[in-house]
């Protein structure tokens, strides 16, 4: 079975994972370089469909959501007021009250924001089944049976919330 490295692994790319990485890359120039160099930034995301917020879209289009219920500063981008600016043209498609954005309209700024940041071909197409404690890191076992070791560790009320939350299987 191969064993790959990375210093962090997130599993799944809804908003959240997304949120988490344009802040991981406004604060670390060294990674945000890596990634514009082409090489491995120094976290791996991973999620079945092998792109960003397939749940979030899949999920607004099949009970045809014609807005968000959150107000348009809260959205992946680092800068609260990037959606307002983007919506500029676009002012029929923020709702009342606080500017909730369309659904559209929060799909193409999303699309702005994988490409600002170079996430574009960052999802790794798979699905985390396993996570085991190993010396201070953390290895993941990959539907395909490839396996991933991060360098980050839960702490036991960690590994119990994510294990009643996800279902993965978490041994020790
Ligand atoms: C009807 C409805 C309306 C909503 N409206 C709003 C709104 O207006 N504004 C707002 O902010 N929020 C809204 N939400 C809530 C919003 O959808 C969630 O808060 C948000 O999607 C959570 O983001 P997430 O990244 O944690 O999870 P998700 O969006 O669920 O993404 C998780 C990803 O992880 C992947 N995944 C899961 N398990 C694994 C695994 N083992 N290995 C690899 N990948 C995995 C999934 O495939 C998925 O792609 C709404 C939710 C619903 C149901």
């Amino acid at each position: 079975m191969s064993i790959f490295h990375t210093d962090i692994a997130i599993i799944g790319a809804g908003p959240q994972a997304l949120t988490l990485v344009t802040h991981l890359l406004q604060k670390k120039k060294k990674m945000r370089d890596r990634l514009t160099a082409g090489l491995s930034p120094g976290f791996q995301v991973f999620d079945p469909s092998g792109t960003w917020l397939a749940n979030w879209h899949q999920q607004f289009a099949a009970q045809e959501i014609p807005h968000l219920r959150s107000p348009a500063v809260h959205h992946p981008d680092c800068n609260p007021h990037t959606l307002l600016s983007f919506a500029e043209k676009r002012q029929d498609e923020l709702y009342a009250p606080y500017n909730r954005p369309g659904t559209k309209l929060f799909q193409d700024f999303c699309e702005t924001v994988i490409d600002r940041w170079h996430l574009q071909d960052q999802v790794t197409k798979a699905q985390v089944v396993g996570l085991t404690p190993q010396k201070g890191r953390f290895c993941l076992t990959l539907a395909d049976g490839r396996r991933r070791s991060p360098v980050g560790w839960f702490s036991q009320l960690a590994q119990r919330r994510l294990k009643s939350q996800t279902g993965l299987s978490i041994s020790n």
